[in-house]
């Protein structure tokens, strides 16, 4: 099954195409010909099935006929989370390159203002988190009569964010001659009554949930505290035979922070994060791609639909928030056959994510105990390894590490790691004696400036640096359709 089986127009088929897609996903193959076809849609399938693109490539068809009216949307979906509702906005963008689509973005955190402006010149697609849209609703600045395409994505995490009445609200003051689409990765009670309540004789779809508990991914977590992370991670990096690694933190800082304290200590690493604009993430994924950089520190967003070949490691810096997350960012290894590892640094506040990303995967992840003697209290450098080897297939990053400083006087405390169950017994690595040489750290990617989208409004949104991505708050980039944009 191909792209152009499903009955989508020539110039939507090209930016699929574009974005380097030609075979759909089965949820694609399955939901797309039934929302052309404008049937209402249950969709049982969680992020990292591609169900994004499975309503928003139909809908772009059916709103490419039409006409905008100022302060009523033409279409609405609806998103728990502003994370969730940017790349929904993104895909958008990504697909609606060849048409003439206006899309207005309503999270929180971001001056109503121009949110406002927007909905007042008329837009097509209004991506919205409901508790923004029941503010602006309720000021009377939207009008949602003209609204005969609702999408209610996520479902059950709206239910657990506790914004099922809001949608019930919402969903009264939309036409009830309307064409709804349902996305949710669980159908429990509450879901099922919505979907009832709401929506008329829906296709029914389910697709298997990404492979969370892919075998070909070992995984492991790493008990330790905030101040301990850097070491553990240093520790591991030196000696898991690591060959390329991905590293994921919560928060765009981390995310910086620690890029530069790794390339401080000799690795050769990048960084790639939502304050960057997309060239620069794009020379630094390259770099990482070319073997130019071995670590490469994202952020969720960032690294999103990154497809990397070879990447041996996935380190969760920081345990992710949300548990589709974790699944996304361990899916970067183990891919294509490969077998991959990926670590999560676990400290005692990390205690409910880690339950929840257990909850989700199915089972307990096994615990390695990585004890470095205290780590954590010293600092790092006090602690300084001499790089292991294990030579096999390609370089262990390691095996690069320049030694920028001089190894401190001190004894050098051979750190143990011993998993506790289920995994073979990891070997302690040899402790190599001869300074290994490396090529220099390459120097960080100039940061390109970002070129104007068309019809940009102005002035431009300042993103926020901190605080960043509490659960449901904002953590990604910031596109410059945030408030509208022709597509
Ligand atoms: P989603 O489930 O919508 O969050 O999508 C998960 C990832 O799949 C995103 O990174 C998409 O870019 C990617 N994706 C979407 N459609 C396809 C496709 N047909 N083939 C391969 N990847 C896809």
């Amino acid at each position: 099954m191909k792209f152009a089986d499903l009955g989508l127009s020539d110039e939507l088929l090209k930016s699929v195409l574009d974005a380097g897609y030609d075979t759909p996903t089965p949820i694609q193959a399955q939901a797309i010909p039934s929302v052309l076809m404008m049937r209402d849609l249950i969709g049982i399938a969680q992020t990292g099935t591609g169900k994004t693109a499975g309503f928003v490539l139909p809908m772009i068809d059916i709103l490419a006929h039409g006409r905008r009216r100022a302060l009523m949307p033409r279409s609405l979906i609806l998103e728990p989370t502003r994370e969730l509702a940017a790349q929904v906005a993104e895909n958008f963008e990504k697909y609606g390159k060849n048409h003439d689509l206006k899309m207005a973005l309503l999270i929180g955190g971001v001056q109503m203002g121009d949110q406002v402006k927007a909905l007042q010149e008329g837009v097509d697609v209004l991506i919205a988190t409901p508790g923004r849209l029941m503010d602006l609703f309720e000021r009377g600045k939207i009008l949602l009569t003209g609204c005969d395409l609702l999408v209610i994505d996520e479902a059950d995490r709206m239910l657990d964010m506790g914004f099922i009445p809001d949608i019930e609200t919402i969903c009264s003051k939309l036409p009830a001659q309307r064409q709804t689409l349902l996305f949710s990765a669980t159908m429990p009670p509450p879901i099922k009554k919505l979907a009832d309540k709401f929506l008329s004789n829906p296709k029914y779809i389910e697709v298997a949930r990404p492979a969370s508990n892919n075998t070909s991914i070992v995984q492991h977590k790493v008990r330790t505290t905030s101040r301990g992370k850097r070491d553990v991670l240093r520790h591991l990096l030196r000696t898991d035979n690591v060959t390329s690694a991905l590293i994921f933190a919560n928060r765009k800082t981390t995310v910086r922070e620690l890029a530069k304290s790794l390339q401080q200590s000799g690795f050769s690493a990048g960084e790639i994060h939502g304050d960057m604009d997309q060239s620069s993430r794009n020379v630094e994924l390259q770099k990482f791609k070319d073997g130019v950089i071995s670590i490469l520190v994202a952020s969720d967003v960032a690294a999103r639909g990154l497809d990397v070949k070879g990447v041996s490691h996935v380190f969760n810096f920081d345990t992710p928030w949300h548990p589709d997350d974790y699944v996304h960012r361990i899916g970067r290894t183990g891919r294509g056959g490969a077998t991959g590892r990926a670590f999560t640094l676990v400290t005692d506040e990390d205690a409910e994510a880690i339950d929840n990303v257990e909850k989700l995967t199915g089972g307990k992840i096994p615990e390695m105990v990585v004890d470095l003697g205290g780590a954590g209290s010293a600092p790092a450098e006090a602690r300084e390894e001499r790089p292991a080897r294990r030579g096999r297939g390609k370089a262990p990053v390691a095996d690069k590490v320049v030694e920028d400083k001089p190894v401190r006087e001190k004894p050098v405390r051979a750190a143990r790691t011993r998993p506790v169950r289920e995994e073979a017994p990891v070997a302690e690595a040899p402790m190599v004696e001869e300074r290994v040489e490396a090529a220099p750290v390459p120097e960080q990617a100039p940061r390109a400036e970002r070129a104007p989208r068309r019809n940009e409004p102005g002035p431009r949104y300042q993103p926020h640096d901190e605080p960043q991505g509490k659960p449901g708050e904002w953590n990604g980039p910031v596109p410059g359709f945030l408030n509208v944009s022709a597509l």
